[in-house]
């Protein structure tokens, strides 16, 4: 079954990170499944990353015309990411241990692009859409500035990587919508619990 590239999956607030995010359940060997197990989800997820992600874009849209050819780069991103800025929400700072393998990955999905960043256009100016692995890489390497990687974030629930740009650095949820509901449910489920065995 396909899998519906909703609002909430672009909760992570970079491309690289919503990217992280593509595997649910990190670490629970028994729940845990990788959306980009067909590769053809990439080339949906940078589709509706061209809307989700505009913002971060600067409305360059993108696309992933060969996922098949493209999925070890992707994947490589993908996890180098994980582990890096996961490491570095717990330690509150980026460790150069896991920045080679990181910047390796970043350096083979820029290899062979011919695009020119500026700093009004992030991610490139020209009208044709951006290679997804190439904006996977660009994304990536924007979250070593020191102000993102001090609001860097774990949501408790379901364990996505964020970034919060709240404006007092209180967030605490991916998506409040979503993951703060679930655990005030639960909460609430809880007390009710409790009052009954009492
Ligand atoms: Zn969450």
């Amino acid at each position: 079954m396909s899998v519906a590239w909703t609002r909430h999956r672009f909760s992570g607030g970079a491309l690289a990170l919503d990217t992280a995010n593509t595997v649910v359940l990190r670490g629970d060997g028994e729940r845990s499944f990788d959306r980009f197990d067909d590769p053809l989800e990439i080339a949906r997820f940078a589709a509706s990353a061209s809307g989700y992600r505009a913002d971060e874009l600067k409305g360059r849209a993108l696309a992933a015309p060969d996922p098949h050819a493209i999925v070890t780069k992707v994947i490589a991103i993908r996890e180098t990411t994980d582990q890096l800025f996961r490491r570095t929400v717990i330690a509150r700072a980026l460790p150069t241990a896991g920045m080679p393998a990181f910047l390796n990955a970043c350096a083979d999905g820029l290899a062979g692009s011919h695009e020119l960043l500026g700093p009004n256009k992030p991610f490139g100016a020209s009208q044709e859409p951006l290679a997804f692995e190439v904006a996977l890489a660009v994304s990536a390497l924007s979250l070593l500035s020191s102000d993102t990687v001090s609001r860097m974030r774990i949501c408790p629930n379901c364990g996505w990587l964020f970034v919060d740009r709240s404006r007092n650095g209180s967030r605490m949820w991916c998506d409040m919508a979503v993951c703060g509901n679930r655990q005030k449910a639960r909460r609430h489920y809880n007390r009710r619990k409790e009052v009954a065995n009492a």
